[in-house]
């Protein structure tokens, strides 16, 4: 059966299918894309040898009836080309086991969305069709989405990212030179970056330019993250309780459609920095979207998550406060938890992972010894050197891939936080001559 997705703010009358979601980003009404009813896992999927066997008829279930199998199987193997290590933690961290998502080329989780994504669009243009994808970003979305996108034949990437505001690593990964893919520095802060792509969107100068998004609200991103949960479980041999360092909430909402799925879980943990919306919501409290607070674990600073929306319509505060654990983690904390996972049982976590850590530390004793815990670690420690030495006092082993990044051209666009200056260069890419 089809699977069809409908707006969170619209009726279920009024559906698309995936390609079209995938195009479109943002749902009719200003709501999110879900699926009207989630797919059951295919039979034997836990018998899959490999994480790409796992993930191609997995995907296959959800995307079938638009993508001839041949193609999809070529885009799933093309994207997820790299290992999903499921790894155990020693000393008193036994039963604790982490599941590593940043084996891929741009070192964090968002590869897995982001390559995908990408071919799958790809494979669904028409001949001679171009797309313009936009992104904002702080962080690791954007050199996921330029990694994953760079020369994907009929898309071109526009990528914004604030002026000083990233690390020294994360500036390197956005800006080396990538065939289709235009970085520009924005003179600005995060907030305008993401106005300037809004606006692109709606600005009429524009109307002939097929723009669309790859930020985290786009349903094509969502799917493959659900397929890490199931691997997950294959490793760990029985349902698991499984922590999830969460900003956006995008993560946690593909392992959501995991469970409903059919993945048996013994629960979520939601695991936040400082900036504790989710937490809060599920705790029963009056908790509002609020501006984002600056933490160490940057890419999880998010006041008003972009899927929080998607998760109360797919399950209700009801379920969702049954299902799911929260726990806000504070900076002094995160280094606490990086120091005491390395001092105990030779891990060095990034700070993300390290929120996920201790807020499994501080529910352990509340928990039932026997089950085995998942905590998805979301990025390499490799991306945070700064705070890796600050916490165990020295760096961690940097990876060839990422070394690689600092001998390779660079090429980055100054612009003023202004719509016109988004739309020139936007133009520019299209003017008949440039082709
Ligand atoms: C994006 C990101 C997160 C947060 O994921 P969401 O899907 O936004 O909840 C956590 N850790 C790292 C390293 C990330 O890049």
């Amino acid at each position: 059966m089809a699977v069809r997705y409908q707006s969170t703010r619209g009726s279920s009358a009024d559906t698309v299918g995936f390609v079209e979601a995938l195009h479109s980003g943002l749902a009719p009404h200003g709501g999110l894309f879900v699926p009207v009813s989630v797919p059951g896992l295919p039979k034997g999927w836990q018998a899959s040898p490999t994480f790409q066997a796992l993930a191609q008829t997995v995907l296959a279930n959800w995307l079938q009836d638009e993508y001839d199998s041949t193609v999809l199987q070529r885009s799933v193997s093309d994207a997820l080309n790299f290992p999903v290590p499921v790894v155990p933690l020693e000393g008193p961290w036994e039963g604790v086991h982490v599941l590593e998502l940043f084996h891929g080329p741009t070192l964090s989780f968002k590869d897995f969305g982001a390559r995908t994504m990408a071919r799958l669009l790809a494979a669904s243009l028409e001949p001679g069709e171009e797309v313009t994808i936009m992104v904002a970003t702080s962080g690791d979305t954007g050199s996921a989405v330029a990694d994953g996108f760079s020369g994907i034949p009929g898309v071109r990437v526009v990528l914004l990212y604030p002026k000083g505001q990233v690390s020294p690593t994360q500036e390197r990964q956005l800006i080396v030179e990538r065939t289709g893919v235009t970085s520009l520095r924005v003179d600005g802060t995060f907030d305008d970056c993401q106005r300037m792509v809004k606006g692109a969107f709606a600005d009429s100068a524009l109307s002939h330019v097929t723009l669309s998004s790859a930020n985290s609200i786009n349903i094509g991103r969502l799917l493959p993250q659900s397929l890490y949960y199931l691997w997950g479980r294959i490793q760990l041999g029985a349902p698991g309780l499984v922590c999830v360092p969460s900003g956006n909430l995008g993560n946690l909402t593909a392992a959501i459609l995991a469970q409903l799925g059919g993945l048996d879980v013994r629960g979520f943990v939601a695991a936040h920095n400082a900036n504790r919306f989710f937490p809060d919501y599920l705790a029963g409290e009056d908790a509002e979207f609020e501006a984002s607070v600056q933490t160490m674990s940057n890419a999880m600073d998010v006041g008003a998550p972009s899927n929080f929306e998607r998760l109360e319509w797919l399950l209700g505060r009801e379920r969702l406060s049954a299902t799911i654990r929260g726990v806000s983690v504070s900076d002094d904390e995160t280094l606490d938890s990086m120091a005491r996972v390395f001092n105990q049982s030779g891990y060095v976590a990034d700070p993300h992972t390290a929120v996920g850590l201790e807020a499994i530390r501080r529910l352990r004793g509340d928990l039932d010894a026997e089950v085995p815990i998942l905590v998805a670690s979301t990025a390499h420690p490799a991306k945070f050197p700064e705070s890796v030495r600050r916490a165990i006092g020295r760096e961690p082993e940097i990876p060839e891939r990422l070394a690689a990044f600092w001998n390779r051209p660079i090429e980055v666009g100054d612009i003023p936080a202004s719509g016109e200056a988004l739309r020139e260069v936007i133009l520019e890419g299209h003017r008949p001559d440039a082709y």
